[in-house]
Formats: structure tokens, sequence, C-alpha cells
């Protein structure tokens, strides 16, 4: 299939590039290089640069490329920003892919896979997460990925667009052959502090709470890996034939994984010591967030290939070796 990756020169939508072409699919990219990077993408690919919310940019690729199906991972994605500033927020996530939909539309490119995130839970009622857990987001921006889940279900109904959309727990590692990886700027996520901090190229991590009512009293989350979170993306394709369909599946390993538990793997990984200091509880951080992916598993027959910790970190150690500046640009 000819698909248009949106958001493809992201962390995970650059792994998901990779997959495409690995699956015998062919990719285009179409990202606006604000947090993308250039160098995530091969220069074999299709490459365009522009905003996803431009219909004069998005429909000429659409017919051009013979574009059949649409993967959008071109959210703003820091939390504590998008309490701060939440209209660039909306108007991102939310307005910016209503004009993509659009598009779709009017060119009549009927399927879509969108990356929707665990944090439309917001603090879940009860623990593994299913996809009928009720969604209460805490913040803009779990609240802006809802919002699309909502107005995807509406245009599924309406039009026929079939879609499928996948709550990712935490993303994390790097492609097998450490040529891709993790490089946010700001960068605000614990492996890649983790390392940094181990190497010296960062402050000694902060462990943000050590009160919670977990086993060791730091936050439990569910680490994925990025190339198993693309596996899926994939995998759901076929089921996108039939006009009107909307799935929504939930995507982690289901271990729970301690903030300690994480810097143990880095140190085992690196053969060097995270040095760490205990600091307040960051806002809005739910104390356990994990993942039942049973749905997945069954409909998708979604496997993972990195079910713990350790070889995750591996991965993005790897990466980290031959580029802890992260790319060139
Ligand atoms: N965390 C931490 N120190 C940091 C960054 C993160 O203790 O410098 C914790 C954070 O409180 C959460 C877990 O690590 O419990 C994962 O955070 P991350 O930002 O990587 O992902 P999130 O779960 O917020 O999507």
């Amino acid at each position: 299939m000819n698909v248009l990756v949106v958001g493809g020169a992201g962390y995970i939508g650059s792994h998901c590039v990779r997959q495409l072409v690995e699956a015998g699919h062919r990719p285009v990219v179409l990202d606006s290089l604000v947090f993308g990077h250039r160098g995530a993408v091969s220069p074999e690919i299709p490459f365009y640069e522009g905003d996803l919310g431009d219909p004069a940019v998005v429909g000429p690729i659409l017919e051009d490329e013979k574009i059949d199906l649409v993967m959008h991972f071109a959210a703003f994605a820091y939390v504590g920003e998008s309490v701060t500033d939440p209209l660039k927020y909306y108007f991102n996530n939310v307005v910016a892919t209503l004009r993509l939909l659009e598009t779709m539309l009017e060119k009549k490119v009927m399927r879509f896979v969108f990356s929707s995130t665990c944090a439309t839970f917001g603090i879940p009622e009860r623990m593994p997460i299913t996809e009928d857990v009720s969604q209460l987001p805490i913040n803009p921006y779990g609240q802006t990925k809802l919002d699309i889940e909502n107005a995807l279900k509406a245009i599924a109904h309406a039009h026929g667009m079939s879609f499928a959309a996948f709550r990712y727990f935490n993303a994390a590692g790097a492609a097998e052959d450490a040529n891709i990886g993790e490089a946010h700027d700001p960068e605000t996520h614990l492996i890649p502090l983790a390392i940094d901090a181990a190497t010296g190229r960062r402050p000694a991590l902060k462990v943000f709470g050590n009160d919670y009512p977990t086993p060791d009293g730091t936050c439990l989350r569910d680490y994925v890996h990025v190339d198993d979170l693309s596996r899926a993306h994939i995998a759901v394709f076929d089921k996108l034939a039939e006009p009107g369909t909307g799935l929504f599946y939930n995507l982690g390993t289901g271990t729970p994984t301690s903030v300690l538990e994480v810097i143990q793997a880095v140190e085992k990984v690196s053969g060097m010591k995270v040095p760490h200091e205990y600091a307040p509880r960051r806002a809005g951080d739910p104390p356990a967030l994990y993942a039942d992916s049973t749905k997945a598993k069954t409909e998708l027959n979604w496997e993972v290939k990195y079910p713990t910790i350790e070889p995750i970190v591996a991965t993005a150690w790897a990466w980290h070796k031959t580029h802890a500046v992260g790319y060139d640009d």
C-alpha cells in the first residue's frame, strides 16, 4: 500500500516508516520538522516538509503519491506545555488533524491510523487498562487526543472512513540496528534522561516521587518498544478494508516497571551508575499505568518482541552510544 506517514520524521513515525518498508509497503513522509529530524528518514523515502493542516500541501500529496492510507503521528506531546499553552495543543492536535481528515475525505482517501495515548484515560478507574475503561483525561494533551478519537467515530459513521486508534503506553527503545532512536528537544522521558545521567551528559536524574502507593514508592509505567508499537499499526491494515470500521487498541507489554527498576536496567545494560536523587512528585503523574493488550493480541496477532525492560533499554543504549547528541540537525 502507498502510506502517507504524517510525522514520519518523529520518534515513533520514523520507526514505523522503516517497519512499513520491511512489510513491503511504500511509505511517503510529511513532516513539519518542528520536532522531527530529517536524518531520521532514509533519503530513498519520498519526503515532504509541510503542515498537515494545510489542504494545499496535503491534497496534492494524496493525489500525486496515490495514497491508500494515512498514518498520523504528528502531535505535540508535552503534557506540561499543554497545560500552560492549551491553544497550541488544540490548534495542532485537533484543528490541524480535522483539516487533514477533511482533505482525506475530499480526495477519497478513506483509511486512517491514529496515534492516540493512554493519557486519554487520566487516572484510570482500574488496572490493567482495557479498552473499555472510562476515558477522563486530566490534561489538555490527553483531551486533544480523545477529541480526535471521538471525531473519528463520527466521521466513520457519517462518511464511511475506516480507522484504527492506538493508545500507547510508554514508547521506548530504538531500532535494532541503532540507526534511529529517541531524540526529543527538550527531552523529558525517563530512559534517555537516565542514560544521560549515567554518562554525565546531564546532571543527576530527579526521581519524581518516592512515596507513591507502589512496591518501591516510585511510579509504575508500561514501557513498550517502539518497533513493537509500529508493527501493530501495520497489522491493522487488513481490518480497515471494510468502510466505516472503527477500532481502538491499547498497546503496552502489560508489565508494570517502576522508575527505580528502569534505573537498575540502565545500570545493568551500560555498566555505569545512574546518579539520582529524589524530588517531589511531578504534577499530573498517576501512580501506575499499564495496559491490558489482549484485544490487540487476539485481533491483530500482535506479539511483543521485547516483553521486559532490559532488552528495551539495551536498544536505547546502543542508539545512545553512536548518537549521544541525537541527530546531526
Ligand atoms: N520520571 C522521573 N524523572 C524524570 C522523568 C520521568 O522520575 O526526569 C518518571 C515520571 O514521573 C514517570 C516515569 O518516570 O513516573 C515515566 O515518565 P516519562 O516522562 O518518561 O513518561 P510519561 O509516563 O510521563 O509518559
